[in-house]
């Protein structure tokens, strides 16, 4: 079985002052192995984060099942300990690190009370011991680790946050635009230490972003996603290479790397208007 088991996944917002409802979420299904990291890709609004979300437990579906390492992640989790077990088996890097991160706490700190609040550590010690390598982890310095976010940088921001997911060893690791607001070099960095997470362990990422460019640099497989309907999916590789939807085409045509010509955007994107207009 794998980790992720996603099937028939729905979500509609139902709009008080509006006509027409949002299908954020359509019937959407993909499963992700262990130690595998999958792209989630598609534009704004394309229902990305709502997915993301449901597999959190932030967000409720209205049909479908999302199974994670066994357990039904859409029927509500009864007592502590499965939820304690819940929230260690998949955690959650956001764009913003500012806004999870305690601004009156360090980054030690930080970490120590991530690991004693899921007692993963049977002794101050073991913890202490554990929050050095978790810095070690992220490529923080153990002066770093005595700062406070704002005193880092916006990558090293994110970086704790990437530490403090990883404190309670998930299985799975959803990212949601993680990299989107850092520097490209930033980005590359970034991208580039998930990489060696992901090769020295078997946690999973389900790594969302709107850029295939960075989806393309950590993501064995991608899944596109276009107005909450899943229209693509498959091997990285092959996606970019052969996209089939005129969507992913566009997104193709419109990501710049070698053989980019800008005249195969304006064909994808002549394709992809008269796709929609007959839609
Ligand atoms: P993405 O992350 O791909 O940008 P989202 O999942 O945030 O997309 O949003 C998908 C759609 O659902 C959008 O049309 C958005 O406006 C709508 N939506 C998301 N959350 C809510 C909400 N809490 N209430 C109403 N509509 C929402
Ligand atoms: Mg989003």
């Amino acid at each position: 079985m794998s980790l992720v088991e996603v099937t028939d996944l729905h979500r509609v917002f139902r709009m008080r002052h509006s006509i027409s409802d949002v299908i954020a979420v359509n019937k959407v299904s993909f499963s992700i192995e262990s130690g595998e990291a999958v792209g989630l890709v598609g534009e704004s609004g394309s229902g990305k984060s709502t997915i993301a979300r449901i597999l959190l437990g932030l967000e409720h579906a209205d049909s479908g099942s999302a199974v994670i390492d066994g357990d039904d992640r859409l029927t509500p989790a009864h007592g502590r300990t499965k939820r304690m077990r819940r929230a260690r088996t998949v955690q959650m890097v956001f764009q913003d690190p500012n806004g999870t991160l305690d601004r009156h706490l360090s980054v030690d700190e930080t970490l120590r009370r991530a690991l004693k609040a899921h007692h993963m550590m049977p002794s101050s010690r073991e913890t202490e011991s554990r929050v050095a390598e978790l810095l070690d982890r992220v490529r923080l310095t153990k002066q770093q680790g005595k700062s406070k976010p704002h005193e880092l940088s916006g990558g090293q921001r994110q970086r704790i946050a990437i530490a403090r997911a990883l404190a309670l060893e998930p299985k799975l690791v959803v990212l949601d635009e993680a990299v989107s607001a850092l520097d490209v070099s930033v980005q590359a960095q970034i991208l580039e230490l998930l990489a060696e997470i992901q090769r020295d362990s078997d946690v999973s990422y389900l790594f969302v972003s709107h850029d295939l460019a960075v989806i393309q640099q950590l993501c064995q497989r991608s899944l596109v996603l276009f107005r909450g309907s899943l229209v693509e999916q498959g091997n990285t590789t092959q996606v970019l290479s052969h996209p089939q939807h005129p969507y992913t085409k566009l997104l193709v045509a419109s990501t710049p790397g070698p053989g980019w010509k800008p005249d195969k955007v304006v064909q994808s994107r002549k394709e992809f208007n008269e796709l929609m207009a007959f839609s």
